[in-house]
């Protein structure tokens, strides 16, 4: 399959605080089309299943209760190169250290509550996307 899509998360905190139409309006106007949208609440397994690479991690658990604390908006984002340049749009992991502009700068409150979860690889985009979109609800140009 062409990789020319990433996946992304409207992480809890950024639902919380009403930015999901901030956040897709600025996606959007980077030159991502949504072909993939669903709003939906994370179980603990899936939330565990989704970040199971982290599960070593010492902010493994905490990182667990915040993606189950509340709904998310998932979605797949179709574009050419969309994989690097959607990290490039999201910023850096820690909002402090994020490029004015980029949706970390403008919308996460902490190093966990980034606002916002991208793909790192061609590979991960699918496995993350199939992990919630079926083929039937991916809607390609
Ligand atoms: P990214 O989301 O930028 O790819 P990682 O894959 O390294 O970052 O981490 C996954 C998520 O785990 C981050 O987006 C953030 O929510 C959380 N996280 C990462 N590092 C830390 C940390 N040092 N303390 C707390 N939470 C963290
Ligand atoms: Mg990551």
């Amino acid at each position: 399959m062409a990789t020319n899509f990433t996946f992304t998360i409207v992480k809890p905190d950024a639902v919380r605080n009403g930015h999901i139409g901030s956040m897709l309006n600025k996606i959007t106007e980077s030159g991502f089309r949504i072909v993939a949208m669903k709003m939906i609440r994370m179980s603990r397994a899936q939330a565990e299943r989704f970040y199971a690479v982290h599960k070593e991690k010492g902010f493994f658990r905490d990182l667990v209760e915040f993606m189950v604390s509340g709904p998310v908006v998932v979605a797949m984002l179709q574009k050419e190169n969309a994989v690097a340049d959607y990290r490039k749009l999201m910023g850096a992991t820690n909002p402090a250290n994020a490029e004015p502009g980029t949706l970390r700068a403008m919308f996460a409150e902490s190093t966990q509550n980034n606002a916002v979860h991208g793909s790192d690889s061609d590979e991960n985009a699918e496995l993350e996307s199939s992990f919630f979109f079926s083929d039937f609800d991916r809607f390609w140009e």
